[in-house]
């Protein structure tokens, strides 16, 4: 943590959970299979960096990251595994990608003839993975283009394909029958690149859904982002794999008052008071990342109880209903948003909930305002 941190609201990152969560996963998939962790969204808002060393030291073979900078900034940091760019590397990013190895994820001929002629300058062949849109409807060559893309890459002599990856849209979804459609097509996209010579040492298309739901199709490298930060893609994958949740949030009581019945909380007195109430305010708000979607619905830990959230929550503060807490409430009490105390938890689960939102969109987005520190 930085000595000049003045504010009292942290998240923690619990690098000791990281890596054994990291270990289970490679435990579940066995030797045979390599691990790509998404560390995009700045680690899905757990700090790329310390993330991406931890995991590096702990055994993580591949990073994945959305955007070259994010790459870059890995590089720069000193990780040296192989980094997959899943968006590609977009006009302005070809030279920078290959200077740092950085290894894109190819679906459009444009972007390969960029990457060739960047590859051919520095006379070194380029790695990539290719992607096929085998049911995703986001990136990727689409299936009827397939086989047409690849008769035309086989003029880029610089470019090597490594890899052949696709993107599963409903792998965390109780019916197995759209995954169980895009895997046959992802087969089919493979044979048809083998049948012209093309050699992938690599295929992959588990995100963490996939990995838990689907063995069969880990195939060489799973590529969990959720499962390695300790969150379960869906409620009944827990049994399966011994994950933890890696970051927690915590706060202190800013102001706390007593209230008689009748007072409005908050902006729009979207909560009025009913009794007599005690009241804390806590100095953490949506510009931290803790959604408004909360305003009288989510609740936070102090001294090991459940206080609800009343009214809304507002841009740096929000105030909470303390009147049942057994023990006395005051300025300065800690308070956690997201994690465990005493034995009560508010999971990101439970939050995003609230939230009606993923787990995933409430980790991204707690903000920079928010000091990330790490323990284990
Ligand atoms: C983000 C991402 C993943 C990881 O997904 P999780 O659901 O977090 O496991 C895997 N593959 C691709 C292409 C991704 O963009």
């Amino acid at each position: 943590m930085s000595s000049r941190q003045i504010r009292p609201t942290t998240a923690t990152i619990d690098l000791e959970r990281l890596r054994s969560n990291l270990e289970a996963i490679k435990a579940l998939v066995g030797e045979d299979v390599g691990v790509l962790c998404a560390v995009k969204g700045d680690a899905y808002g757990h700090g790329a960096i310390k993330v991406a060393q931890t995991l590096q030291d702990a055994g993580c073979e591949w990073f994945g990251v959305a955007l070259v900078e994010e790459g870059l900034r890995l590089r720069e940091a000193g990780i040296h595994v192989p980094i997959l760019c899943l968006e590609g590397v977009g006009p302005a990013g070809a030279d920078a990608a290959m200077r740092s190895r950085l290894t894109p994820v190819l679906y459009d001929l444009d972007e390969a003839e960029r990457i060739d002629r960047a590859a051919s300058r520095r006379h070194e062949p380029c790695g990539v993975h290719l992607k096929v849109d085998t049911g995703m409807g986001r990136l990727g060559v689409p299936l009827p283009d397939w086989e047409g893309f690849l008769d035309r890459l086989t003029q880029y002599r610089w470019i090597r394909v490594d890899g052949i990856m696709t993107h599963l849209s409903t792998a965390e979804a109780q019916s197995t029958t759209v995954t169980d459609e895009q895997a046959r097509k992802f087969l089919e996209a493979v044979r048809a690149a083998r049948s012209r010579g093309i050699r992938p040492t690599m295929l992959h298309m588990a995100n963490s859904a996939a990995l838990l739901g689907y063995p069969r199709l880990r195939f060489d490298l799973v590529r969990p982002g959720l499962l390695v930060y300790g969150v379960h893609p869906s409620p009944d994958s827990s049994a399966q794999v011994d994950v933890a949740p890696v970051m927690s949030v915590k706060t202190r009581v800013l102001f706390v008052k007593d209230v008689p019945p009748g007072v409005g909380i908050s902006y729009g007195r979207k909560f009025v008071t009913e009794r007599p109430s005690r009241i804390a305010t806590l100095p953490v708000g949506y510009a931290d990342g803790y959604p408004r979607a909360l305003s009288n619905r989510g609740e936070v830990l102090i001294h090991g109880e459940r206080a609800p959230i009343r009214g809304a929550v507002c841009m740096d503060l929000v105030m909470i209903d303390v009147t049942d807490v057994a023990t006395p409430v005051r300025a300065g009490d800690e308070v956690v948003l997201l994690g465990e105390q005493g034995d009560q938890r508010i999971t990101v689960e439970e939050l995003a909930s609230h939230a009606e939102t993923i787990p995933y969109e409430i980790l991204c987005g707690f903000s920079e305002r928010v000091p990330r520190s790490t323990s284990g």
